[in-house]
Formats: structure tokens, C-alpha cells, sequence
């Protein structure tokens, strides 16, 4: 039987074991934390087939930069004499470009919808729970710029064949008949969905579990053994795992992975927040992203999840509470009647997104070794990818024709 040792317990790792055992493979996964401890466990849950414009666009640079001198607002890069971060802001401001969001369009389009389909099989088998919902996303805004920019993103999206609604305040208080909402207007993607992360975490390490998947938690991979261009073993402090074939699924983790390989992969860890309210009284319905105010709101059962800022600022997972404090402040200009509070240092969460500098991720085979596949750089869509990274991975490994032209996402592509 052949076999596949997988580095990282997130949705990458964990979709591509889900693919990779039904192929038949003996599947092992490596995880150095609890699977608590990566970005896949207390994210928004949003899926977004919505998201086809990449993280590095035009205008970007300049708004990152006005951002950066408020010490509440939503958008950070921590200064550090450090080559990567400097090389990995050159390459961004390089593929800030109209000619990179036109080539990446088509690309982020055909992944999301492959791997929204392929939540929508997971979820039709009843095989696991991990509270899944189609009712679209609310893109809310409050200011005449932001309206602007959301029309032009709303046009390419509805050109690119997803589709967009512009709606106005009262079409959007007519989605959320239990909670007010004021805004002056949003975009409505009724194409994107949800599901709860920490439930599809659990559920599918359980069902990984019992379908014969070999877990390790709590064991970190700190190097490699090799042969010629054939990596045999993972190196842990306390022994080593023999290895066939090799996934690289480490998240913001994954460039100290590389390195040890020879390889400098131009990544950094996004950082965001989140955090719960319990037992809202009349929940929203829609998830929503509060644009101005660069936070999420994703209804899960009876709380509701808070999300965001993003802080370049290496694998530091600190939490900076006059970042929560920006989102809190937002929150209530959008959803006045509901009851917000800055909730206890420990009640936040913090994840690193894996952020590749161009906006698209890493999906493919290393050049110079003959078993290792790497699947990271998702950036803010790593949840809404995973299934369709997993899929990709395991017809990487196996060797089919893979479901999609994968050419956008090669490790190696700066
Ligand atoms: C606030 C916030 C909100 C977000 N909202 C959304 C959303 O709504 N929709 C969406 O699609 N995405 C969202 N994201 C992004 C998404 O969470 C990430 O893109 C995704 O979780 C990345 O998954 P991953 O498996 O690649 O990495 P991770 O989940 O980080 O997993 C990598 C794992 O590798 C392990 N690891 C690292 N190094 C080693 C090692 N040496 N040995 C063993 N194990 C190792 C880590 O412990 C970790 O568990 C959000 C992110 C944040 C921060």
C-alpha cells in the first residue's frame, strides 16, 4: 500500500488526508500542536466563491499605508529588518496590479467553485456535521468610496459569472428581518455559504480517525532525512516517521519547513482575531463583512463570531487588544442593536494567515525532489480552499490529470 505522511493538522492537511485515504493511501498526519492551535480552528467559517479579487490589488499599498498610523485600525506591518518580510513586500507591490487581478480572476473563480462543490458532497452524504449554509454573504458598506469600489468588484464578479446584487438599505433590513442594520447599502454574493470551523475540525479529524488515518499530535517535524532527491523520514525531537510521500501543509509555519529543504518561500503570517458572543438574542442570518470597519460577522448557531484586522508580524500569535478594541468600535456602527462588548484577553482568539504575496496559493510538487507536495499560501481563504486543495493534493501525489490547471499555483512561480 502506498503511503503519505502529511505536516500540519489545519484544512489543508487535514482535506488533503480526507482525499488521499480514499484513494487509498495509508495516511499519516503530523501535528505539532492540539489542531486548536492553527489558523483553521477559530476562523469566520466563510466560503466565498465572492473572493476572486487577490489580496494584492491596486490600491492596496496605499491604503495599508494610512491604515498602519492608527493603532486600532484593521491593517498592520510590524517593522522588522528582515529579508523575507522585504522581499515578500517587493513581490506584493509587484503583483499590485489590474494585469494580476484580471489573470488571477478566472483562477480564484475555478478553485473556489471546485471546492464549494465539493463541500456541498461532504455535507449531501451526511458523512460529517460541520454546519453547513448557504445563504450568502453581505458585503456592508457606509461611505460613498466604499459603494464605489464594491460596484466595480460587484461588475467583475457578475462578468466572471458569479453572481453579484447591488441591494440598498432596505433590501438588505429585508435579508435581516430580526436585526437592525445600517448601512448605505452592501453587495449580496447569495452564491457564498459557511460552516463552523471548530466543528469541521473536530468532525473531520474524527472521521479521519476512524477511517484509519494515523494522528500525531503534539509532535513537531523540526527536519528531514534525505536521499538524493528522495525525502525518506521527518525528523521529530524524539525519533523520526519513515516517508513515501510528503505534504507540506504547515500554514505561516511552512517557510522553516522549506528552508530546510534549500527552498525560500515568500510567505508570511497574517494575524487576525476573533471572538465569540453567546446567546444573541435575534441572531443575523447572512454572514456579513463590515467593509470599513475590515471585520467579520458569521452567525453559528445561537453566537455569533467576530473577526478581524490582519498584522504582518512574522509567527507572533499575541493578542494586541487595541486591534480587538477597532473591531469592537466598528461593530455597533453597522448592527447598533446589538450588544457588543470588548470581551477578556483570553476570550480572543488569534490565527496566522498563510499569506503568499501575490494573492493565490501554493498548491504543487517541489522542484528537486522527486515526493514532496506543498499546499499553503491561502492567505484569507484557506477554509473556503480546503477542499479543493486536498482534492488537488491527492491527485498531485497519486499523479492523475489534476481537476484544474494548477500552473497559477506552483511553489516555485517567483
Ligand atoms: C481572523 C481570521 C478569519 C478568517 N476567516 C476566514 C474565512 O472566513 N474563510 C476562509 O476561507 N478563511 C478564513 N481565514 C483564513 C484561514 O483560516 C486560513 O487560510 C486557513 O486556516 C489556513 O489553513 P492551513 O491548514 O493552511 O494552516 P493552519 O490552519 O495554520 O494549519 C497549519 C498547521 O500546521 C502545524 N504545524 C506548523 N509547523 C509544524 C511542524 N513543524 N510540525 C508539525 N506541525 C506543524 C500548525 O500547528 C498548524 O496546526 C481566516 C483567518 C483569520 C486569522
Amino acid at each position: 500500500m502506498s503511503s503519505v505522511t502529511i505536516i500540519g493538522g489545519g484544512t489543508s492537511g487535514l482535506f488533503s488526508a480526507y482525499y488521499l485515504q480514499k484513494e487509498g493511501y495509508k495516511v499519516t498526519v503530523v501535528e505539532r500542536g492540539n489542531f486548536a492551535d492553527g489558523c483553521s480552528f477559530g476562523n469566520a467559517g466563510m466560503i466565498v466563491p465572492s473572493h476572486i479579487v487577490p489580496l494584492a490589488q491596486p490600491g492596496m499599498i496605499a491604503k495599508g499605508l494610512q491604515w498602519m498610523l492608527k493603532s486600532t485600525s484593521p491593517f498592520y506591518v510590524k517593522p522588522r529588518l528582515s529579508w523575507d518580510l522585504m522581499r515578500w513586500g517587493m513581490l506584493f507591490w509587484k503583483y499590485s496590479t489590474p494585469a494580476h487581478v484580471e489573470r488571477s480572476i478566472p483562477v480564484l473563480r475555478d478553485i473556489s467553485l471546485l471546492s464549494k462543490q465539493l463541500f456541498q458532497e461532504m455535507a449531501s452524504t451526511g458523512e460529517i456535521d460541520f454546519g453547513w449554509h448557504e445563504h450568502g454573504l453581505l458585503m456592508l458598506y457606509k461611505n460613498a468610496d466604499t459603494e464605489h469600489e464594491m460596484a466595480e468588484e460587484a461588475h467583475l464578479a457578475n462578468r466572471a459569472g458569479i453572481v453579484a446584487e447591488i441591494l440598498n438599505p432596505q433590501e438588505v433590513q429585508a435579508l435581516e428581518p430580526n436585526v437592525k442594520v445600517s448601512v448605505r447599502g452592501a453587495v449580496y454574493y447569495p452564491g457564498d455559504a459557511q460552516i463552523i470551523p471548530h466543528l469541521l475540525i473536530k468532525n473531520l479529524l474524527k472521521l479521519l480517525k476512524n477511517k484509519g488515518v494515523q494522528v500525531f499530535e503534539n509532535e513537531e517535524i523540526i527536519d528531514f532525512e534525505k536521499k538524493g532527491e528522495t525525502i525518506t523520514a521527518v525528523r521529530t525531537p524524539n525519533g523520526q516517521h519513515p516517508v513515501q510521500q510528503l505534504v507540506i501543509a504547515a500554514g505561516a509555519w511552512s517557510p522553516i519547513l522549506t528552508e530546510k529543504l534549500g527552498i525560500s518561500l515568500p510567505l508570511q503570517g497574517g494575524k487576525g482575531y476573533s471572538f465569540m458572543v453567546e446567546n444573541v438574542k435575534n441572531n443575523i442570518h447572512v454572514p456579513a463583512i463590515m467593509l470599513e470597519a475590515r471585520a467579520t460577522a458569521t452567525p453559528m448557531g445561537g453566537d455569533l463570531r467576530f473577526a478581524g484586522t490582519l498584522e504582518v508580524a512574522g509567527t507572533d500569535l499575541r493578542v494586541n487588544m487595541n486591534r480587538v478594541k477597532g473591531i469592537v468600535q466598528g461593530i455597533n456602527n453597522y448592527y447598533p442593536e446589538i450588544e457588543v462588548n470588548l470581551p477578556q484577553k483570553e476570550k480572543v482568539w488569534s490565527g496566522l494567515r498563510p499569506c503568499s504575496p501575490d494573492g493565490l496559493p501554493y498548491i504543487g510538487q517541489v522542484k528537486g525532489f522527486e515526493n514532496v507536495t506543498l499546499a499553503t499560501g491561502h492567505g484569507m481563504m484557506g477554509v473556503s480552499l480546503g477542499p479543493a486543495t486536498g482534492k488537488l493534493v491527492s491527485e498531485i501525489v497519486i499523479g492523475k490529470t489534476t481537476s484544474m490547471d494548477i500552473a497559477s499555483f506552483n511553489p516555485q512561480r517567483f
